[in-house]
């Protein structure tokens, strides 16, 4: 077979014949941007929707589902939104053979489905506060090169929305969506960065926007997701009014949280390597490879035994796949390491025999695993192994960042780059022609690893109000 590309030198060549050999997404299909989710990847995303469902309802969160073609006159609402979206959308103009009175938008996001609904819901403070969120598929008309999971025009999307009584109530729905997705992150294995954005990369129609980014080659990050504070900015236009106690009419103000399957190309590029795609074990399709090495004239009891690791292992509700086809064991490990399959179980006659198992995690670690202890030296190896990987990870973090004090430190940059920054746009802006990319924005939380604070603005040499700030390359 065919090597992959080299991640380090050519990182987007790597990602996709990562996921391509890994059989995670099939691009084929005829329109760009739209891929086809195959079974194994599949399985991947209900993994990671199942992560994302149970952190968010773990906050009180509740799931519903809106529809997904937006009236024109509700999509204009908030002036922001429509002017940041507008470029985006896809029509729907026609029903059947006639043009419609009022033309549809495929959601891109769904502020403006669910907003007018919103308002019928809030009456009273005692509606508050309302936390919903839904996981469904959203559309941009992406023009630039998509890619899979990470640049798309179908999106798999993960929003919730709510209302809060005032200011103080919706800052801290924003702090519990940070705790929120520190727990999802920790599941996946990716440490992070949370980062303020500047005020020109602010979600159209927010009054702030915190988002989460990975350094994944070079100066090349990756956003994860981002947690929104619209004050009333939505409310207003969109008519959500509760009644005070006092008797008083206010608007809510209101939040938002949103993830997507960029989450899986996030796994594939950090986590990946050489050898094909790694996944922490809540992510991986299959948590356990059972493979059977049959040779010889053992070979009869072998399978059976093979068998019986996985009927237990399945029964103790681990995510297991019996490999037993006819290809030589050394190609089953092979695609199963491009697959990211996180743990290897052979069984041979001499494991039969010995009563320990030959385990190799993805990460290329082999050790014996008494069968008679079966599950829950299965259980430990896989806690170890994701251990492992955030550890990998957040050393990976540390290295893809260093500090730079001069615009000309940014140029050609391999890293993404801490500077200092006096807040004003222009100096901004400067920054990001220096680094042919994007100024992030400031630290939300306090980087997982200490960092000198600067004392300049790197573009202005002010000392006056400095902050820390990222510069990076968005992917
Ligand atoms: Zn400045």
């Amino acid at each position: 077979m065919a090597e992959l590309p080299d991640k380090r030198t050519a990182f987007i060549d790597w990602y996709l014949a990562v996921v391509e050999a890994a059989n995670l997404s099939d691009k084929r299909y005829p329109v760009k941007g739209m891929n086809v989710w195959t079974p194994y990847g599949f399985r991947a995303r209900r993994n990671l929707d199942r992560v994302m469902v149970r952190e968010i309802e773990a906050t009180g969160s509740q799931a519903v589902e809106f529809p997904t073609l937006i009236p024109q006159n509700e999509f204009a609402k908030e002036k922001e939104h429509i002017k940041g979206f507008d470029a985006q959308v896809f029509w729907v103009t026609r029903g059947g053979l006639s043009e419609l009175d009022i033309p549809l938008v495929l959601r891109p996001t769904s502020e403006t489905a669910i907003y007018p609904i919103f308002a019928l819901w809030v009456r009273s403070h005692r509606d508050l506060p309302l936390n919903v969120y839904q996981i469904v598929n959203t559309f941009r008309y992406e023009t630039k090169t998509t890619r899979p999971f990470v640049r798309v025009r179908e999106i798999h999307f993960f929003e919730e929305h709510t209302c809060q009584l005032d200011e103080a109530a919706a800052t801290e729905r924003v702090r519990s969506n940070r705790e929120a997705f520190r727990r999802m992150a920790h599941a996946l294995a990716l440490p992070y960065l949370a980062l303020r954005r500047p005020p020109w990369d602010t979600f159209p129609g927010a009054h702030y926007t915190v988002a989460f980014d990975i350094p994944l080659a070079g100066a090349r990050t990756l956003q994860l997701g981002s947690v929104h504070h619209y004050r009333d900015n939505f409310s207003v236009p969109y008519g959500i009014r509760y009644e005070a106690p006092d008797g008083s009419e206010r608007p809510v103000h209101q939040t938002t949280f949103g993830l997507s399957e960029r989450l899986l190309g996030a796994i594939v590029g950090a986590h990946g390597d050489a050898r094909g795609a790694v996944f922490p074990s809540e992510i991986a399709p299959y948590e356990v490879v059972v493979v059977p090495v049959v040779a010889g004239p053992s070979a009869s009891s072998v399978l059976p035994a093979a068998r019986s690791v996985a009927d237990e292992l399945r029964a103790a509700g681990r995510r297991v796949v019996l490999d037993d086809g006819d290809e030589r064991p050394g190609a089953k490990y092979y695609r199963w390491e491009l697959a990211g399959a996180p743990l290897r179980l052979e069984v041979g006659a001499r494991e039969v025999e010995s009563g320990r198992l030959t385990a190799v995690d993805r990460l290329g670690r082999k050790a014996p695993l008494e069968r008679a202890a079966l599950v829950a030296e299965v259980g430990r190896r896989l806690g170890d192994y994701d251990a492992e990987l955030l550890r990998r990870a957040s050393e990976a973090l540390r290295e893809a960042i260093s500090p730079a004090a001069t615009l000309a430190e940014l140029h050609d940059a391999q890293q993404v780059r801490w500077v200092g920054w006096c807040g004003a746009e222009d100096c901004g802006h400067e920054i990001e022609k220096a680094i042919d990319g994007a100024l992030l924005g400031t630290p939300e939380e306090p980087l997982p690893f200490p960092l000198e604070p600067p004392t300049r603005c790197i573009a202005c040499g002010r000392t006056e109000g400095v902050r820390a700030a990222l510069a990076a390359q968005p992917m």
